[in-house]
């Protein structure tokens, strides 16, 4: 706006100045002229033909011209000799440097001279000398003609006020149309200015309102344009990053980042679990991941060589398999490293186990084999001549051959339940009757240890569905277990409850019973609290884990109790709901 009124008045002034000054040339001019007339028509009319007394009488009579125009005819000197403004003596003295101009032969002029007119007031002039000459060409009389410049002077002080009023009328307007145009130009500069700085501070949903078609309008729309799609590629950005937060947040792998410094940059939350972080430590750098983790430090050296490097590392009780791999940026630079962490403690366990089942196989055939071979070899030696040793060494064999093919068969059991290829023959079972059952094939071990056994049968009859055969197994096993790790004179109970969902065996003794540490794996594989004794009674160890095996094929669960010392009960879990409706 300021700009704009500057311009306005800049050019008011330069053009008001130009107008008022040629106007002025021209008033000038013009008055010359008419002066010069005048001065003509005076010498033509009085000087010429006249003599110098006439002069006065001539100019009076003959010229009745305008009246802001005086006459004078002046000598050679100077002297006025005669005046349309004075008709006799004293005439009035013009010193005007036009006159001294017009002594030499030429036409002079004057302007704005200020002098006394005949009442005495001070009053500005255009005067013109001009000299009137005779045929030689010499100056006689000079005729000064003059008038007021006051007519003239306010026709150009009008014309400026004119101008003037005109000016401050521009400015006006000018003001007027620099608002309304502030108002369309710069309104729109602002509120968008103002839409940027918001875009910029995160301000996405925002559209600013289009006013126009011009330059600015379009503007504007490029703006609404570049915020919208800014808004749909950060939000596509954002659902993007999301997603790849969800993929990482639960994935069962742990995935850390560091950048090219070795600062953490990201770790997921399987990261922090399988490393056993209570929470992130923001801080932590790739050497003091490698150092709190004791982590082959080779791996430092191998980065940035090798595609990825594979580290197994244990943190507690776990096992974990680390793989580090580089990222690098496109000309090829290394920018960071990604570890992906994997729990490899089930797959060492089972390993493990794998090992250790070999070599339990291998130990349990060793011993028998060895007694085989040796009573062989001593028969063979010479001992089969006497029959009663050679009888009695036949039979360890043939005992040995049994452990082995039980040993055999158990194993081909466990192993069919591992293959799932079990099937079951599922059938009515009144539990009183089979449990009676049982105590009259057992009653006779029993008896041999003087151990009492015992069946409390139920007053209402108990129906299960199962496998006659395998849950006779498992009956037999147990209370076997009871009879063979409970001294003399003990007493076996077998007794029915049932809750809820289960009707449950329990077969109790008052045994040797199992102690605390002891007591959670006697159904792992192989597992006996007391090998000599177990081996001795002609138990594989393997007894317990089919037992658990049977129970759980049939959707129930076999536990145990026990007291070192005091006695066990083993307790057979029977779903009520097995088999399903749907299933059978
Ligand atoms: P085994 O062939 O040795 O009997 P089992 O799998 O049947 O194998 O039993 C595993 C181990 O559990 C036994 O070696 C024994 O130490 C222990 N055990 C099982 N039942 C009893 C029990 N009633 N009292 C004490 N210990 C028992």
């Amino acid at each position: 706006m300021i700009m704009y009124l500057g311009l306005v008045l800049v050019v008011m002034i330069v053009s008001g100045t130009y107008i008022l000054l040629t106007l002025r040339s021209a008033e000038i001019n013009k008055s010359n002229q008419q002066l010069e007339l005048y001065a003509e028509k005076i010498s033509e009319q009085v000087v010429e033909g006249n003599t110098e007394d006439m002069f006065q009488e001539q100019l009076s009579n003959t010229l009745t011209s305008a009246e802001s125009m005086q006459g004078n005819i002046l000598d050679i000197y100077g002297r006025t000799i005669a005046s349309t403004a004075v008709r006799q003596a004293p005439y009035p003295v013009f010193s005007d440097s036009a006159v001294v101009t017009a002594m030499s032969g030429e036409t002079a002029y004057s302007f704005a001279k200020k002098s006394t007119d005949e009442s005495g007031l001070v009053r500005e002039w255009i005067s013109c000398a001009y000299p009137v000459k005779d045929i030689s060409g010499t100056v006689n009389y000079i005729v000064y003609t003059r008038m007021d410049a006051a007519d003239m002077q306010e026709n150009l002080v009008a014309t400026a006020r004119t101008i003037l009023v005109a000016a401050i009328i521009s400015l006006l307007l000018a003001a007027t149309m620099g608002y309304i145009f502030a108002q369309t130009l710069t309104g729109p500069i602002l509120a968008l200015t103002r839409g940027a700085k918001n875009l910029a501070e995160g301000e996405l949903n925002q559209s600013l309102k289009v006013r126009s078609s011009d330059e600015i309008g379009q503007l504007t729309s490029s703006f609404n344009y570049m915020a919208s799609e800014l808004k749909k590629n950060l939000s596509e950005i954002s659902r993007e990053k999301n997603r790849l937060e969800i993929i990482l947040h639960n994935m069962t792998d742990g995935v850390i980042s560091f950048d090219k410094n070795g600062n953490l940059m990201h770790i997921n939350s399987a990261g922090m679990e399988l490393l056993q972080m209570e929470k992130m430590d923001e801080n932590m750098t790739f050497s003091d991941f490698i150092r709190a983790y004791d982590i082959n430090s080779g791996v430092l050296l191998d980065i940035g060589r090798d595609h990825s490097k594979k580290v197994t590392f244990s943190v507690g009780k776990q096992f974990l398999n680390a793989s580090f791999s580089p990222y690098y940026n496109r000309p090829g630079k290394m920018e960071g490293v990604v570890v992906v962490l994997q729990d490899i403690t089930e797959q060492k366990k089972l390993d493990d186990m794998r090992k250790e089942f070999v070599a339990n196989v291998s130990h349990e055939l060793r011993t028998p084999l060895t007694t085989v071979k040796s009573y062989t070899e001593t028969l063979m030696e010479g001992a089969v001549e006497e029959k009663e040793l050679a009888m009695e060494f036949l039979g360890i064999i043939d005992s040995e051959a049994d452990r082995m093919a039980f040993l055999v068969r158990d194993l081909l059991q466990l192993s069919r339940f591992d293959n799932k290829q079990v099937y079951l023959d599922i059938t009515e079972i009144d539990l009183n009757e089979f449990l009676m059952q049982t105590v009259r094939q057992n009653k006779i071990h029993a008896e041999a240890k003087h151990q009492e056994l015992t069946f409390e049968p139920t007053e209402k009859p108990v129906i299960i569905y199962a496998d006659r055969d395998r849950v006779g197994q498992v009956v037999n096993n147990i209370v076997t277990n009871a009879i063979k790790y409970s001294l003399d004179r003990a007493s076996i109970r077998i007794f029915i409850t049932e809750d809820k969902d289960y009707y449950k065996i329990s077969v109790k003794d008052t045994g040797m019973g199992i102690s605390r540490e002891d007591l959670p794996r006697i159904f792992e594989r192989f597992y006996r609290v007391d090998k000599a004794r177990s081996r001795a009674m002609g138990g594989t160890g393997l007894g317990l884990a089919i037992a658990k095996e049977i129970m759980e094929s049939h959707e129930g669960k076999l536990t145990a109790e026990s007291e070192y010392g005091k006695g066990t009960t083993m307790t057979m879990w029977f779903s009520k709901h097995f088999p399903r409706i749907d299933e059978a």
